[in-house]
């Protein structure tokens, strides 16, 4: 049996660790089936976002009428499109396989592992040890136990990139970030979308007003049915049939489609790596538990990334691993900041929040509340940006922001100022003591917090 200073299981954020790893001299074994790179590179935000730029340039050029521009699209090349998501991730995956190629002490097992005892794996019919052990094995599609869907082909974030025909129709299950990203790129080339959501709310973690928001302008595009769970599929010749219940009113809601597409939540890996024969614990719905440091109920063991299952965002599992690295060589245990996660949804109108929702920040703060619309400032006017708006969270006593929350153009640039100054400390003069140009959109931020009043 080989032994290893370090052991990493996965190639998305757990190439962090390798890359601290071999630069340290450690001996390091790393196992992931492939392709490398993880979820975010081959099947998540590198691909889908490929996917909805130009989504969102076909919306802007519907748009433009209101802008007094009257413009036609003549045709939309659904091929050339898809066909740009594989050469970026080609080359990563060259570069990685270069890297890997050349780092000394470095074994890369591309196959899927799995634990056989306490910090042993076996991976290719081979046995190897590890003296510290990190899990970033990540999560895949869950796929609902709704009846008939095992005998229907159907798509995930997994195999959607490799269509090479537009579907004509699609009925999307769930309706959550993947639900509402692929919702917006498919509509925007012409698919007809019906989307079931179980859940009364698109994106259910958002402010309520912004996923309100977000259903009332993909209405315009789709057939959106909250409160509706999936129950059965049905093949009827070249279409599915799918069937649904309004858990509300109890009606039967049915919608056909040429496609499926199931975005109905993850499902974390560490099944397949049966962490329970190292005995690393994992939650009732499968995530690997990690503490605040990264650590898992097994000494000398870290998880972080979508394996845990916490926030399921590729910038959380990059800071996750870096904080797992630094606490495994490090006396000074570092903790993972959890209160003031950024995330951005690629859909249209485009949402970006960082913190808490007003609900969750009323439990433990006095709070004040701001909102703004973008045509409130002069670049929003310009624009003629009616509906877009930002809303902001913020401690009372302390002047704290606590949370924001923007939908509308650019929202994942905007917010980042609001991150920045989160980070620094978070009260409000973090943003409104730096000059703000104008007539510039990130006034929208300035004037949110200006607007601020009690609850
Ligand atoms: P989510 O968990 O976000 O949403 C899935 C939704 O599907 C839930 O609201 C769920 O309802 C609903 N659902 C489940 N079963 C059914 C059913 N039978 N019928 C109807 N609805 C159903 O999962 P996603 O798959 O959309 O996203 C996965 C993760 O990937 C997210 O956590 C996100 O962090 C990450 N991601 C991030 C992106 C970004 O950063 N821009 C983009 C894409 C993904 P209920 O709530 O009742 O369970």
């Amino acid at each position: 049996m080989k032994t290893y200073d370090v052991i990493v299981v996965g190639s998305g954020s757990g190439g962090e660790i390798v890359d601290a790893a071999v630069s340290h001299g450690k001996t390091v074994a790393w196992v992931d089936k492939g392709p490398l790179g993880g979820t975010c590179l081959n099947v998540g935000c590198i691909p889908s976002k490929i996917l909805i730029h130009p989504a969102d340039r076909i919306m802007e050029i519907l748009e433009a009428k209101k802008l007094g521009i009257t413009a036609e699209i003549k045709d939309i090349d659904f091929q050339a499109i898809m066909q740009r998501v594989q050469p970026p991730i080609q080359e990563s995956h060259t570069a990685m396989e270069h890297g890997i190629s050349h780092a000394e002490n470095l074994d890369y097992y591309k196959d899927v592992g799995h634990f056989i005892e306490d910090y042993t794996l076996q991976v290719s019919g081979k046995e190897i040890k590890g003296e510290k052990i990190f899990l970033g094995s990540g999560a895949r599609p869950l796929i609902p136990p709704i009846k008939g869907l095992d005998s229907v082909s159907y798509l995930t974030n997994e195999n959607v990139f490799t269509l090479t025909e537009k579907p004509k129709s699609m009925v999307i299950i769930g309706g959550g970030y993947i639900a509402v990203e692929f919702a917006h790129f498919f509509s925007a080339v012409g698919t007809k979308v019906t989307m079931f959501q179980r859940g009364s709310r698109l994106i259910p973690n958002a402010e309520p007003e912004i996923t309100e928001l977000l259903k009332k302008q993909l209405e315009k595009r789709m057939q959106i049915y909250l409160n509706t769970e999936v129950l059965e599929i049905q093949k009827q010749g070249p279409t599915v049939t799918v069937k649904g219940k309004d858990g509300v009113s109890g009606k039967d809601i049915t919608a056909s489609a040429e496609q499926i597409f199931v975005a109905a939540g993850r499902k974390s890996n560490a099944d397949l790596l049966k962490v329970e024969n190292t005995g690393v614990h994992t939650d009732a719905q499968g995530y690997i538990q990690a503490n605040e440091y990264l650590e898992t109920s097994k000494e000398n063991i870290w998880a972080f990334g979508d394996a845990i299952g916490k926030a399921m965002f590729k910038h959380v599992a990059n800071e996750e691993a870096a904080v797992a690295w630094r606490n495994a060589f490090h006396e000074k245990k570092t903790k993972m900041d959890y209160q003031t996660i950024p995330y951005a949804v690629f859909t249209y109108p485009e949402i970006a929040a960082v913190g808490m929702t007003e609900a969750e920040a009323k439990n433990h703060h006095e709070i004040l509340v701001g909102t703004a619309r973008y045509a409130d400032v002069a670049k929003g006017d310009a624009m003629m940006e009616y509906d877009g708006f930002a809303k902001a969270i913020v401690d009372k006593q302390t002047g704290k922001i606590l949370g924001f929350h923007i939908i509308g153009p650019y929202a994942p640039m905007l917010i980042q100022e609001v991150i920045n100054g989160m980070a620094l400390g978070g009260n409000i003069a973090f943003i409104s003591h730096g000059m703000h140009i104008h007539p510039a959109l990130p006034e929208l931020i300035l004037r949110t917090l200006g607007n601020l009043h009690e609850v």
